[in-house]
C-alpha cells in the first residue's frame, strides 16, 4: 500500500459511532441489511452508468454480492461488482455524513435503545453500522472503469479515525472485511447469515451469493480430504419485489421491503401495490409509514418514490410523482413511460410526470381510505400525519371532497382533544332540519371547547367540529362544502341555524332585538371606532357578549400567521 494517510472522522460521525458501539445492542442484526443494501445501491448506480457506457462493466456485467465468513478468524466479507469508489469519494462517503439534518438528528439520539435504533434506521446511516458487530473493518474499492492500480484500501476500529492507502484492485467494486467483537461472532455463521440475508435482502434485485464447499465422498461415503469444492449459491429470490405477481407475496415480505426503502425500523400501516398497463405503464407500490420522519416538516426534507425506469434504478427521492401533502408516503415507481435517461430537471417538464402523479395520487387516497376501516390504525395515521393531509384541500382541488372524506376532528359530539370524527360521521348525526355543517376554529382545544359561540348549539344539541391545529384555520378556508352542506364558522357574521330555528323562537329574537335597541345604540357609542357593529345576539345563552368577526373577514389564526409572516 502506497500514500497512506490517516484521517479523523467529522464530529457527527464520531458522535454516531461512539453511539452505535456503547448503546445499540438491541436489533445488531440490521448491520448486515445496510451493508446488502450499499451494495445493491452500488450495482443499481454501475447499471445506469452502464445505460451509455457498456465498457464501465470492465466484462463483467454479471452484477452480484457475495458474503463469505470465517469462523475461526471471526470475519465476515462483503463483496459487490458494482461502481466502487474512488478515493475522493471513499473520504467523503466513509468519514463524513453527507445528509442534512444530520446535527438535528443527533441532537434527538436519546440514549434509549429503540428509539434511538428508529432514528438510526430512518436516517440511513447504514455503513457505519458495521460497527456495531465489528471492532475494526476494512474497505477495499475501486471505481468501475478506473486502472487497477486505482483501487483504494480504508481501515478503521471505529474510534475517531480511519486509514486510506492506494492499493492494486483487480476486480471493480467494493469489499468489505469485518472483524466481529468477541460478542458478535455468533453471525460468522452459514445458517444464521442465510437467514438474514432472506430476511431483510430477498426483494433485492441483485442476487446474493454464499459459497457452498463440498467434499467428494469416497466409495464408503467417507468425505475425501483436499477434495474441496467451492460453488456460489444465490440465498435471496433475487428479483425486485414489485415485479412480482401480488398473489405470491406475503406481508413479511412487504413489511421488509418497506424497511428497505424507507430506512424504517419499524412496520409500514398499508401500502398498495399496482400494476397498469395501458396508455400509462407502470407498477407502484406505495406504503404509508408509522412513524413521522424526523425532517417531516423541514423545507428540503427528503421525500418521494424510489424511481426506475424498466427496472433500472434512476433515482432515490423523486418528489415530481407525489403532491407535497402526501409527503409521507414512501415506495417505488417503475414505469415504461420515461427515457432511461431521464434527469430530475427532464422530470420538470415531462407531460408523463403529471398523468403518473394524478394516478399515484389517486392510489395514495384509496390507500388511506382503505386504512380508515381499521379505526386504531388510522387514528395511528392520523395522529401522526393529519396535520400534513389538512394541507391537501388547498394544494389539490381536484381531490378535495376525497380528501376531505379522510380528515378527522374533534366535536362538541365526544369534547375530547382527540381528532377521532369524520365529516361522514358528523353528517350522520345532523339534526332534523340543519343544512350546515358547523365548526369553531381557535387557538388550543381548551379555547374552541369553551368558547361562548358554542353555547348556543350545546343548548340546542347540534354538532360543532372544533379545529384547534395551527393548519386548521388555513384548511378552512379551501374547504366550503363537504356532500353539499356548506361549513359554517361559528364566530363569524350572522347565524343562520336554518330549520332548527323554529318559528316561535325566530319571533321571540326579532322582539327581543326590537326591545333593546336602545342598549345597542349606547354600546356603540361607547365603542366607538374600534368595533363596525354592535348587534343583538341569540347565539349565547350563559355569556353577555361576544366578539364576532364579519363573514369574509380573515380568522385570528391566519392574522397571527400572516403577522408573524411579516404581512
Ligand atoms: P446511504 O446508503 O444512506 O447513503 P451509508 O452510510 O449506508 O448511507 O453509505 C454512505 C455512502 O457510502 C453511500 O451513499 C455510498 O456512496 C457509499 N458506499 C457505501 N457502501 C458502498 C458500496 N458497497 N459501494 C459503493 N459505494 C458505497
Ligand atoms: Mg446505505
Amino acid at each position: 500500500a502506497t500514500h497512506e494517510e490517516t484521517l479523523g472522522f467529522q464530529t457527527e460521525v464520531k458522535q454516531l459511532l461512539h453511539l452505535m458501539i456503547h448503546s445499540l445492542y438491541s436489533n445488531r442484526e440490521i448491520f448486515l441489511r445496510e451493508l446488502i443494501s450499499n451494495a445493491a445501491d452500488a450495482c443499481d448506480k454501475l447499471r445506469y452508468e452502464a445505460l451509455d457506457n457498456d465498457a464501465i462493466f470492465e466484462g463483467d456485467s454479471e452484477l452480484r454480492i457475495e458474503i463469505e465468513h470465517d469462523q475461526d478468524a471471526g470475519t465476515i466479507t462483503l463483496r459487490d461488482n458494482g461502481i466502487g469508489m474512488s478515493r475522493d469519494e471513499v473520504i467523503e462517503n466513509l468519514g463524513t455524513i453527507a445528509r442534512s439534518g444530520t446535527s438535528e438528528f443527533l441532537k434527538q439520539l436519546s440514549g434509549e435503545q429503540q428509539k434511538d435504533a428508529n432514528l438510526i434506521g430512518q436516517f440511513g446511516v447504514g455503513f457505519y453500522s458495521g460497527f456495531i458487530v465489528a471492532d475494526d473493518i476494512t474497505v477495499r474499492t475501486r471505481k468501475a472503469g478506473t486502472d487497477a492500480s486505482d483501487g483504494v484500501e480504508w481501515r478503521s476500529r471505529g474510534e475517531g479515525e480511519f486509514s486510506v492507502a492506494d492499493i492494486e484492485l483487480e476486480r471493480h467494486g467494493t469489499e468489505i472485511v469485518l472483524h466481529l467483537k468477541e460478542d458478535a461472532r455468533e453471525f460468522a455463521d452459514d445458517f444464521r447469515l442465510q437467514s438474514l440475508v432472506r430476511k431483510y435482502s430477498d426483494h433485492i434485485d441483485v442476487p446474493v451469493r454464499m459459497p457452498k464447499v463440498e467434499k467428494a465422498r469416497d466409495e464408503e461415503g467417507n468425505e475425501i480430504e483436499g477434495s474441496e469444492t467451492t460453488t456460489w449459491e444465490t440465498v435471496n429470490e433475487a428479483t425486485a419485489l414489485w415485479v412480482r405477481p401480488k398473489s405470491e407475496i406475503n406481508d413479511e415480505e412487504y413489511k421488509a421491503f418497506y424497511k428497505h426503502v424507507a430506512h424504517d425500523f419499524s412496520d409500514p400501516l398499508a401500502w398498495s401495490h399496482n400494476k397498469v398497463e395501458g396508455k400509462l405503464e407502470y407498477t407502484s407500490l406505495l406504503f404509508v409509514p408509522g412513524r413521522a420522519p424526523f425532517d417531516l416538516y423541514e423545507r428540503d426534507g427528503a421525500r418521494g418514490v424510489k424511481l426506475y425506469v424498466q427496472r433500472v434504478f434512476i433515482m432515490d427521492d423523486a418528489e415530481q410523482f407525489l403532491p407535497l401533502y402526501l409527503r409521507f408516503v414512501k415506495g417505488v415507481l417503475d414505469t415504461r413511460d420515461l427515457s432511461l435517461n431521464v434527469s430530475r430537471e427532464l422530470l420538470q417538464q415531462d407531460p408523463q410526470v403529471d398523468k403518473i402523479k394524478s394516478a399515484l395520487t389517486k392510489r395514495s387516497l384509496d390507500m388511506l381510505k382503505k386504512l380508515a376501516k381499521d379505526n386504531d390504525a388510522y387514528q395511528t395515521f392520523w395522529n401522526t400525519f393529519g396535520s400534513v393531509l389538512k394541507e391537501g384541500p388547498a394544494e389539490d382541488h381536484a381531490n378535495r371532497e376525497k380528501i376531505a372524506g379522510l380528515l378527522r376532528f374533534s366535536s362538541t359530539h365526544t369534547d375530547s382533544a382527540t381528532q377521532d370524527q369524520s365529516l361522514a360521521d358528523y353528517i350522520g348525526r345532523m339534526k332534523e332540519g340543519q343544512e350546515k355543517i358547523y365548526y369553531i376554529v381557535a387557538d388550543g382545544f381548551n379555547a374552541t371547547k369553551n368558547s361562548p359561540h358554542l353555547e348556543i348549539f350545546r343548548k340546542k344539541g347540534i354538532e360543532v367540529l372544533l379545529l384547534h391545529d395551527r393548519i386548521d384555520e388555513w384548511l378552512m378556508s379551501h374547504l366550503t362544502e363537504f356532500e353539499g352542506k356548506a361549513f359554517v364558522d361559528v364566530a363569524k357574521g350572522d347565524l343562520d341555524l336554518g330549520e332548527v330555528e323554529d318559528e316561535e323562537e325566530k319571533k321571540a329574537q326579532e322582539e327581543t332585538a326590537k326591545a333593546k335597541e336602545d342598549l345597542v345604540k349606547r354600546v356603540k357609542e361607547a365603542l366607538g371606532e374600534t368595533v363596525q357593529e354592535v348587534k343583538v345576539t341569540h347565539r349565547l345563552t350563559d355569556s353577555p357578549a361576544c366578539v364576532v368577526l364579519p363573514e369574509h373577514e380573515m380568522g385570528y389564526q391566519m392574522r397571527r400567521i400572516m403577522e408573524a409572516a411579516g404581512q
